[in-house]
């Protein structure tokens, strides 16, 4: 079962050494978040996942990683400047700020005064100065997306492989924005990091690529351990489509606060390489681009057979990395009431996303075999490369497996004085919590098999 409530997950968080509110000792930046030990391996090892399955096992996706800071023109002209605003609202009464689409009945969240403002946009892009003169006019932008310099770098990658179409372009990386109500944890936040993909097809193939996505990007959230029953696709209505969207999927996840969106999938059409192409009246363009742009290059693209140029289409799977951390974490966390009635709280994380893949617990910490042996079997296993192994020497076994069943390590390994005798150690299960002794010469096969 997953989680009861959001304090449960926060707290574990926070104890265990997952995610800190960021800039705490001074009170803490709103909506802003620091990964600890853990919650750094447990990112790495979703990103990791996540671009395996989108550039290793497959051949017709190539990897980016372009910069933050962003040319105020890429952002004009891809709409972003006039578009990327929510509706903002204010109560005269409590003063409180919130998203008009959170005043339920015209009524304030906070105080349900009905005396608002009217809805205003305001645009979420933060800005900044670029150099050592701030006269207002050389600023650029924190990304709000990875995908705008995949659109700008459309050519270089062209040009510097042998990719035709249909092909894609993946990118992980940090976007911002300057959320008017940051909340519900890491949820939504004004620093976050995105996993996307701009796959580019030939127009009129676009339908039914934006569907293999929408089912490709489902199937690989289960596989992460997100249930069925918690994950819903969601066509999004035409009124609420952004601005470059013809058709947008989202794929919807019931967080502890909610349903809400944890990836979209949508079909930008030549939106974005239409916008950043140079004579666009050159192409037949159709959507509606932002027009007369500063562009020096066409993203253009040859039919090999009519010999035609065109503008691709693209599809855009867009996953939140920290949404997604959000989510499994929910879904892994279980309370659990033992026999001998006390409680324990497991992280059922798949192994392959668990922070600490085994632990390696000597009996006695001060003595010196045992320490030794456990060091060793510890820097075996890291030698396999599948991810992080610790050597546990806290002198408390009991202790030591209620921490790794709570950070989700998928086995501890206990060295004792049998290990000594005849080179054998215990295997616990996190889940099962059963015990079996093997031999430290199947240790790697038996390690290796906690990943199939
Ligand atoms: P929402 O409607 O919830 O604000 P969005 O539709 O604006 O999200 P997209 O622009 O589609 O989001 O961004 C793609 C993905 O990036 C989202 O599915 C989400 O996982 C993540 N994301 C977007 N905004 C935030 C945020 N403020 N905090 C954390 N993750 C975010």
């Amino acid at each position: 079962m997953a989680s009861k409530n959001m304090e449960d997950l926060v707290s574990l968080c926070k104890r265990r050494g997952f995610i800190f509110q960021s800039s705490e000792i001074y009170g803490g930046l709103q909506g802003i978040y620091d990964y600890g030990p853990l919650g750094v391996e447990l990112k790495n090892n979703l990103k990791s996942s996540w671009w395996k399955s989108m550039i290793y096992d497959r051949d017709d996706v190539e990897g980016l990683d372009a910069s933050i800071l962003t040319s105020r023109h890429v952002l004009k002209y891809s709409g972003h400047e006039d578009t990327f605003s929510d509706p903002l609202v204010d109560c005269r009464n409590c003063k409180n700020r919130f998203r008009s689409d959170q005043a339920t009945d015209g009524k304030c969240p906070a105080c349900g005064s009905s005396d608002l403002t009217k809805p205003r946009p305001f645009n979420l892009m933060f800005k900044t100065t670029v150099g050592p003169v701030d006269d207002g006019s050389n600023y650029a932008y924190l990304r709000p997306e990875t995908a705008q310099q995949i659109f700008t770098n459309f050519k270089n990658i062209l040009d510097s492989t042998s990719k035709t179409i249909p092909f894609g372009i993946a990118q992980i990386g940090k976007a911002f924005r300057n959320e008017v109500t940051p909340g519900k944890f890491i949820f939504r936040v004004r620093e976050f990091e995105q996993m996307e993909l701009e796959f580019f097809v030939e127009p009129g193939k676009d339908d039914e690529w934006h569907k293999y996505w929408v089912d490709k990007r489902y199937s690989w959230w289960i596989d992460q351990g997100i249930s069925e029953k918690r994950l819903k696709k969601l066509d999004v209505e035409d009124a609420d489509l952004s601005h470059y969207s013809k058709a947008t999927v989202d794929l919807m996840y019931e967080f502890p606060h909610g349903l809400e969106e944890l990836e979209g999938i949508a079909n930008r059409t030549d939106f974005d390489l239409g916008s950043h192409t140079k004579n666009q009246n050159d192409f037949k363009i159709s959507a509606d681009v932002m027009k007369n742009n500063q562009s020096t290059t066409k993203l253009s693209i040859q039919n090999l057979e009519s010999k035609e140029w065109y503008i691709p289409y693209v599809i855009e799977p867009s996953a939140g990395v920290d949404r997604g951390i959000f989510a499994l974490l929910n879904e892994a966390y279980k309370e659990e009431d033992l026999e001998n009635g006390n409680k324990r709280i497991v992280l059922s994380l798949k192994p392959h996303l668990s922070p600490i893949k085994a632990a390696v617990i000597p009996l006695k910490r001060n003595n010196e075999d045992l320490v030794n042996k456990a060091s060793k079997i510890k820097n075996d296993l890291q030698t396999l490369g599948m991810g992080r192994v610790i050597l546990e020497n806290s002198g408390n076994i009991g202790k030591g497996y209620r921490r790794h069943d709570e950070i989700g390590t998928p086995i501890c390994i206990t060295v004792d004085f049998e290990t000594i005798e005849n080179d054998t150690v215990t295997i616990r299960d996190r889940d099962t919590m059963s015990q079996k002794r093997v031999s430290t010469h199947d240790l790697e096969l038996e390690y290796k098999k906690i990943f199939n």
